[in-house]
């Protein structure tokens, strides 16, 4: 036995505290899950130890028969967990058992209410960890060794979760670590050989490592009692202990996908779907990508945690492997198993891997053709799409050459509906499209409610076509990379000329056009009180309860994406308006009649109103309600 020696007792991070605060508080219900924790940890760390001894066979010591092992005392109440992976320093141990270094932890912390039923969701999406054992645990020891270092730097941490926890050198003549629960009053029903077993196989079937349970067969006499001091222990492998990926689809259930699922990606819930796919031939690969269900704490933080946990030949490389996935489905979780790379691969090499691009893009069909999948569920569609939609739709500006593919898979809001749930595909619209209608359209605008009222949708209505309503920040953008869907253009309604196909006919046509040639002096006289504030003045037909409205030239970046750059401080060169008058509207009448300083502020007032009613803001707002109020008197 070892003498522990430099011992110092420290306090824990405050949002350790806090964590573990609340987690004995709300995961009472849920206290099990200590174990499957507990386990993840220590195969992490076996396939860690496996991946440095690639380099390094001494690290194993002698002993490379990677293992876990879990035995119980029930008279004593304990259970301990032990493994012969890469095992901990002090300086390791004094981060990893006393802080919490995860990114979107702070936000995490920020969303927890004190309501345990909502908290205890939020602490499962965040995931536990190795704290995780104070649930059923009045106190924590755990011994370690990191492979490769000498005996007497073995070391010891101790805790009772209560704000503190101590460390001191010992000496350990295995390397890896061993945790040992004392399990408190009301939890000692874990310690017991079936309940054990019952959670190892439902936790943790699909980890490769074995996980092993002691087993004691006592010899028999022939009258059938055990004949004392004959007991003899042997370990037993309590899991199935194949890599569940490795295994034929066939003969995984739909549970353990989804074990293995919280798993890897750290997750109370179940995910949404997932694919499973072995490919040979040019490439050799393994994979099995999932679509959680709730979305992450760092879902846009563009450099949060994302991609596939990378295999070797069943090796474990590493975490988070963000090559083999673009940005816009970094909420896809999985393992990606190759042949095609080599097992020194580094995050560095990846990067110049020819071979890695490849894989890449496959994986990325895969992940495409599993949404499209998963689309024909529209209730569990719709579900993803709230989640996780806004990242998709950085897909057509990132990916060109998925960028139909990406397309079929957005949904909007739509004037078909008029709600503001995004529910609609372009193919739907697309099949609601009027007779002699070519293009697809939409309006942008920074709300929901300034899309659905805007002024431009006015002869939309009227003639029932269809227009997308959009108001996400990310819309405008979106839409300056996807510029047509299934043949056909889709077209802003607030830009260019107006342009409704076939939908009108030859005799509304010409009508216009007499509208336009009675109105040449109006038009003339408008652009001459606004001067330079205007680009162009002319008669419209897109509006019908609206005096005017205001357009932008064709390829001209929209109001909404100049707010957003002008917020991050672009400076963008000023662009002119045109103004558009509605002949049938009284006050246009009005305008006509007008005197020449009732005109100036009328047409001043039009072009202002029509700013404002676009969702932008007036140069000059004081000067807009002083006009406005002279004509309201006058
Ligand atoms: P996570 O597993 O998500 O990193 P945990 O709270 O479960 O978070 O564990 C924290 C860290 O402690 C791990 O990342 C690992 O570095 C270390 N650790 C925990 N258990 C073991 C173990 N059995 N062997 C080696 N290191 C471990
Ligand atoms: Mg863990």
């Amino acid at each position: 036995m070892s003498t522990a020696t430099h011992e110092e007792t420290l306090g824990f991070q405050t949002e350790v505290k806090q964590l573990l605060n609340l987690m004995i508080h709300s995961l009472y219900s849920n206290r099990e899950i200590f174990l499957r924790e507990l386990i993840s940890n220590a195969a992490d760390a076996c396939d860690k130890l496996r991946y440095a001894a690639l380099d390094n066979d001494a690290l194993y010591e002698g002993d490379s028969d990677l293992r876990i092992e879990i035995e119980h005392d029930s008279k004593a109440g304990t259970i301990t967990l032990r493994d012969n992976g890469i095992g901990m320093n002090r300086e390791d141990v004094i981060s990893n058992l006393g802080t919490i270094a995860r990114s979107g932890t702070a936000e995490f912390l920020s969303q927890l209410s004190g309501e345990q039923q909502k908290d205890a969701k939020l602490i499962g999406q965040f995931g536990v960890g190795f704290y995780s054992g104070f649930i059923v645990a009045d106190e924590v020891v755990v011994r370690t060794r990191k492979a490769g270092s000498a005996a007497f730097e073995g070391v010891e941490w101790r805790s009772k979760g209560e704000g503190e926890f101590s460390v001191a050198d010992i000496e350990r003549d295995k390397h890896g670590t061993e945790i040992v629960l004392h399990l408190k009053e009301d939890a000692k029903e874990f310690a017991d050989d079936y309940r054990l077993q019952n959670l190892v196989r439902k936790y943790s079937d699909h980890i490769e490592v074995p996980v092993r349970m002691p087993k004691t067969e006592t010899a028999k006499d022939d009258d059938g009692n055990d004949i004392e001091g004959s007991e003899v222990t042997t370990w037993e492998t309590v899991n199935e202990a194949t890599a569940l990926w490795a295994r034929p689809k066939s003969e995984v259930s739909d549970d353990e996908y989804k074990a293995f699922y919280k798993h890897i990606a750290h997750d109370f819930s179940d995910p949404l779907t997932w694919s499973h796919n072995k490919v040979e031939g040019k490439l050799e690969y393994t994979s099995l990508l999932y679509v959680p269900g709730r979305a992450p704490f760092d879902l846009f933080d563009r450099d949060g945690a994302r991609g596939v946990k990378l295999y070797v030949q069943r090796v474990f490389i590493m975490d988070d492997a963000e090559q083999f996935l673009p940005l816009y489905l970094r909420f896809v979780k999985g393992v990606l198993d190759t042949r095609d790379l080599s097992l020194n691969v580094s995050r560095e090499l990846l990067q110049q891997d020819p071979k890695v691009d490849k894989i890449k893009s496959a994986l990325t069909k895969r992940a495409l053709d599993m949404l499209k999948k998963l689309a024909q569920d529209k209730e569990q569609y719709q579900t993803f799409w709230n989640t996780f939609g806004s990242v998709l739709k950085e897909g057509p500006g990132e990916d060109f050459a998925n960028r139909e593919k990406i397309a079929a898979l957005l949904r909007f809001a739509s004037t078909h509906t008029d709600t503001a749930a995004q529910e609609h595909s372009l193919a739907e619209y697309v099949e609601r499209m009027k007779e002699g209608q070519k293009k697809i359209y939409y309006v942008v605008a920074d709300s929901f409610n300034a899309a659905k009222n805007s002024p431009h949708l006015e002869i939309f209505r009227k003639k029932g076509i269809e227009v997308l309503l959009l108001s996400d920040r990310i819309d405008e953008w979106l839409m300056s990379h996807l510029t047509e869907f299934d043949g056909k253009s889709l077209a802003d309604v607030a830009k260019g000329d107006l342009d409704l196909g076939d939908v009108e006919n030859e005799e509304e046509k010409k009508a216009q056009e007499e509208t336009a040639k009675a109105k040449e002096s109006l038009v003339k006289r408008v652009k001459e009180a606004l001067g330079d504030q205007v680009q162009e003045v002319k008669v419209t037909h897109r509006l019908t309860d609206s005096p005017a409205c205001v357009v932008l030239p064709e390829h001209e970046m929209g109001y909404q994406m100049r707010r957003i750059m002008e917020a991050a401080g672009q400076t963008l060169p000023e662009v002119k308006p045109i103004l558009e008058l509605n002949p049938e509207h009284a006050l246009v009448a009005r305008l006509e009649g007008a005197n020449d300083a009732l005109f100036a502020s009328l047409a001043h007032i039009l072009l202002d109103q029509a700013i404002i009613a676009e969702g932008g803001h007036l140069d000059d707002p004081a000067a807009y309600v002083k006009r406005l109020n002279s004509v309201l008197t006058a």
